[in-house]
């Protein structure tokens, strides 16, 4: 039956920045699905798997900062602690910094390109590498935005990050499609997490923004819910390198 397609039971998921907002949801959604979560954050996941927990859901944490140069060797190891398989990779910790483009510094501009881009793949690969590949199966999902398709205000090196990633989306895509790997990824609108605190108080950047979504209303990190178990079954395994828009209309406009 068609619903036994969209099942993640006897799955193990690994999901970025699990802790709060889009992770956390995503983290809910792959675990009443069925799948074992195993979510990756440098501060406590408590409140995720709290609610997991409640749901009679499998959930376990990894604790690191993405940013120490170790940060995939570390989660490669204990992972192996805790499962002999991953089918999934959720790519969804990120970090935006608002400022002038004539403003940026290096140091944050490798700190943005180095998290959101960078990590992304070296956590990929060293994923595929270790289990998609003997496996023969797994999905990627990465997590893109607005901005891998338009300019944005204020965010350069965040535009450019989310852009690499439909580009990466679909490389990978290419190469390991053959292998029964799905690479795919998810470009959530304007929602409500931390990521968009800051727009949300600027009365009149809101309200723009607002005015702009065709759905009439901010998304919320349970919208992203029913994609993320979409790209993450059985459902989605002809479809390769394609970034699916949750954005209430805003790329429609
Ligand atoms: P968020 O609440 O700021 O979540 C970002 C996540 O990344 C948090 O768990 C954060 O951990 C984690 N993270 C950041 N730096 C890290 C590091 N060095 N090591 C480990 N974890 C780190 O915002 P969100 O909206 O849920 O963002 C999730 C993803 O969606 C991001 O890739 C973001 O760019 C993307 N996105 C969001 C929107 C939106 O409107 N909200 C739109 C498009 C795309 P801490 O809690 O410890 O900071």
């Amino acid at each position: 039956m068609i619903l036994d397609f969209f099942r993640l039971s006897g799955k193990t998921a690994l999901v970025t920045g699990a802790n709060t907002g889009l992770g956390q949801a995503i983290s809910i959604a792959l675990a009443q699905a069925g799948a074992h979560v195993i979510g990756i954050a440098r501060r406590s996941c408590e409140e995720t798997a709290q609610m997991i927990n409640n749901d009679h859901g499998c959930f376990h944490e990894i604790t690191v900062d993405l940013n120490s140069l170790d940060a995939a060797e570390i989660i490669l190891k204990q992972t192996k602690r805790l499962t002999d398989h991953v089918d999934i990779l959720v790519n969804n910790a990120g970090i935006i910094l608002r400022e002038d483009a004539v403003d940026v510094s290096p140091d944050d501009w490798n700190r943005v390109i180095y998290l959101n881009q960078t990590f992304v793949f070296l956590l990929s690969q060293s994923i595929a590498r270790e289990f998609f590949f003997p496996q023969q199966s797994g999905k990627i999902i990465n997590i893109a935005s607005m901005l891998s398709f338009q300019g944005g205000i204020r965010v350069p090196a965040y535009t450019a990050s989310k852009s690499a990633i439909v580009g990466l989306t679909k490389a990978l895509a290419n190469e390991w499609a053959s292998k029964n790997i799905q690479v795919n990824a998810i470009a959530p609108g304007y929602m409500e997490t931390n990521n968009t605190t800051q727009l949300r108080t600027d009365s009149e950047r809101s309200q723009s923004i607002l005015e702009r979504i065709p759905a009439g209303r901010w998304g919320k990190a349970e919208d992203i819910m029913g994609a993320a178990v979409y790209l993450s079954s059985h459902a989605s395994d002809y479809v390769n390198g394609f970034t699916l828009a949750v954005d209430g209309g805003w790329l429609a406009r």
